[in-house]
């Protein structure tokens, strides 16, 4: 069997086409949606996803507000410039790119966020939104891992859905999308026995570890759809996910690449919720 791609980069350009649409329907009610984007300190890979972040919504009509302070930025001026983002009526999302350096607490910061312009949807209001099933910012790359499965026409009800990691940006508000969706959801994670045994009986696998090539061929029931989370470097410096791919390929049914799966459609996701910000102030 060779499985069947799930093209998160081109899922992701329809989106944001789409987006672009309601971004001038926006515009011409007179406001355009602007996203405020906080990078502290010099982090290469947080360069990177702020950079793509910036881009996407320039392509996508949004305006962009970038806010680069240095690494020694204290705590106290950082609440500062989070305040007044939450009070600037020009600002209808606000991300601030995690980590932050270590002097910074990043529970205050997230806290700190307005939780009606929190588009990361870390902020604990949206969590919570997200466990009682109320609307609400819903994380980024979790939504986007449901929108690829949604893309498939793939009924969720009674599958059984493995998690592989329980972090708070993925893991775990993608249990809590998938039982939303009437699936039948395990978590695993570094502290749980026989990875293997726990994987093989994933109708639809999500893996959102951190490490290169984890799941392997042995470890997919034929046929599953095994969406990648992961962004790693292989052996030869090349990125890569969790997923063994090649492998995984011969024996699932669906499986999203690492480049161009989940990464481009955690953008999307983003700019979907600041399009969503402002839709819900105006409109609603
Ligand atoms: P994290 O380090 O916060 O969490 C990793 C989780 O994996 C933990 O819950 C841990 O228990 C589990 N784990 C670690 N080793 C394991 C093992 N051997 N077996 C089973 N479980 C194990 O990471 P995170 O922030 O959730 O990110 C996970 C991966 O997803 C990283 O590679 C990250 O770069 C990537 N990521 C990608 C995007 C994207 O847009 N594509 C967004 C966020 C994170």
């Amino acid at each position: 069997m060779t499985a069947k791609l799930i093209n998160g980069k081109d899922l992701a350009a329809s989106i944001r086409r789409q987006l672009a649409q309601r971004v001038q329907a926006l515009v011409d009610r007179g406001h355009r949606p602007g996203l405020a984007v906080v990078l502290v300190g010099e982090d290469p890979a947080s360069q990177v996803y702020v950079r793509n972040k910036i881009k996407a919504c320039s392509d996508t009509g949004i305006t962009s507000i970038e806010h680069r302070l240095p690494a020694d930025t204290s705590q106290e001026a950082l609440l500062e410039l989070i305040a007044r983002l939450n009070d600037d009526e020009t600002v209808d999302g606000i991300l601030v790119q995690l980590p932050v350096p270590d002097h910074i607490n990043p529970e205050r910061i997230i806290e700190a966020i307005d939780p009606l312009k929190d588009v990361d949807g870390f902020h604990p209001n949206n969590i919570g939104n997200l466990v009682i099933g109320r609307e609400g910012f819903l994380p980024c790359t979790p939504y986007g891992v449901m929108k690829m499965i949604e893309s498939t026409g793939y009924d969720l009800t009674g599958k059984h859905a493995v998690i592989v990691g329980r972090s708070n940006i993925v893991g775990k508000p993608q249990t809590l999308m998938l039982l939303a969706k009437n699936a039948t959801v395990t978590v695993v994670h570094s502290r749980t026995r026989d990875l293997a045994a726990m994987t093989r009986q994933a109708d639809v696998l999500v893996a959102a570890v951190g490490k290169a090539k984890l799941i392997g061929a042995d470890m997919v029931k034929p046929g599953a759809m095994v969406l990648d989370v992961g962004i790693n470097r292989d052996e030869n410096g090349a990125l890569c996910g969790d997923v063994d791919t090649e492998a995984v390929s011969r024996v699932a049914g669906w499986i999203s690449p690492v480049p161009g799966g989940v990464g481009p459609m955690t953008i999307a996701m983003l700019l979907t919720n600041t399009v969503e910000a402002v839709e819900r102030r105006l409109l609603k």
